[in-house]
């Protein structure tokens, strides 16, 4: 009985010994068929990214990411997201904005997309040949008109045989009119900014067409001349406001705050610090400050080889169109 015991133990042992080194095996061969397939598949991986990157597609897919980068031909203006707005102010060299002239409104970075037109640029980055190469400054008016400070405005640009724009609220032209009428006989440009000073992101379409049309039967009532350019109040231009303004908007790359401050010393040195080639200068013709540092900082910059221009000459000069539905920031 003992020994039949045992015998049968001796057998039981063999038994299992077999059975861990069949295991043993079948583990090994298990983890090399895996590190076998892995291999496989990161070598068809990267020959397949390898194949594509060489196709056509490829290229065309790399194409396409980089022309979905703002300035290398785009032209679709506002549509462009808030990332976009990001990368173009900052490829640009674009100065950080501050507000408008009413109530603390502070520009998002979607206010700092700078848009030029299909022409500034071509898909291979060919600028226009520059018609007139000396350096411009587009100094501009919003607010207005307001005969007291334009006058001291339009004497310095006589003076100098300088020109800005004046971006006029509608419903105030009537009561300028030998200021308006004055201010294009000297060649300077009338511009719009809606009849009421309205934020035409509030308005419906009807409204926000009212608020521009309206003020350019005003202006062109009196001087003959229906403007063409837009500047939004609030620099508010966003949803559907580039779309359905129907004029191109101008917006500005230098803020002088000179609604804020009325400081004429802050005003020059703002104006002095920013003086640059294609710089668009917000400014407003309602304070004495603003004229008299308009009066200081003139002839110093005429004196720098500046020319003031307005901003259609601005644009024009350097070959690029300005069109309804894009937003313009001065620099073309
Ligand atoms: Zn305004």
């Amino acid at each position: 009985m003992a020994v039949k015991h045992i015998h049968r133990n001796t057998k039981t042992y063999r038994t299992t010994r077999r059975a861990r080194r069949i295991r043993s095996v079948l583990d090994v061969t298990m983890k090399l068929s895996l590190l076998f397939i892995a291999a496989v598949c990161l070598t068809v991986v990267a020959f397949q990214t390898r194949q594509f990157l060489r196709r056509d597609t490829g290229k065309q897919f790399i194409a396409q990411a980089a022309s979905m980068l703002p300035g290398s031909g785009d032209s679709s203006g506002a549509a462009s997201g808030a990332a976009a707005s990001k990368f173009f102010a900052k490829s640009h060299g674009l100065p950080s904005r501050t507000t408008g002239p009413a109530a603390g409104f502070k520009p998002s970075l979607q206010n700092l997309m700078a848009k030029g037109s299909p022409s500034e640029a071509g898909p291979d980055g060919d600028a226009q040949p520059a018609a007139d190469t000396q350096p411009m400054i587009a100094f501009t008016f919003d607010d207005g008109p307001y005969a007291p400070v334009d006058s001291r405005i339009l004497n310095v640009l006589e003076a100098h045989g300088g020109r800005a724009t004046f971006f006029v609220v509608g419903n105030r032209v009537n009561d300028y009119q030998s200021d308006l009428k004055r201010i294009t006989e000297l060649g300077s440009e009338v511009g719009n900014h809606t009849f009421e000073h309205k934020n035409l992101e509030k308005l419906d379409p009807a409204a926000m067409s009212f608020q521009i049309e309206s003020t350019n039967d005003a202006v062109e009532a009196i001087t003959g001349i229906r403007p063409r350019l837009v500047r939004v109040p609030y620099g508010a231009f966003k949803g559907q406001v580039t779309t359905q303004a129907g004029h191109p908007l101008i917006q500005w790359n230098v803020d002088t705050e000179d609604w804020k401050s009325k400081d004429k010393d802050q005003v020059v040195q703002s104006i002095l610090a920013n003086a640059a080639d294609g710089n668009i200068i917000l400014m407003h013709d309602l304070y004495e400050s603003t004229a008299e540092a308009f009066e200081e900082a003139v002839p110093l910059l005429v004196e720098q080889g500046f020319k003031l221009v307005t901003v259609s000459e601005l644009y024009e000069a350097r070959g690029v169109s300005l069109d309804p539905g894009n937003v313009y920031f001065g620099r073309p």
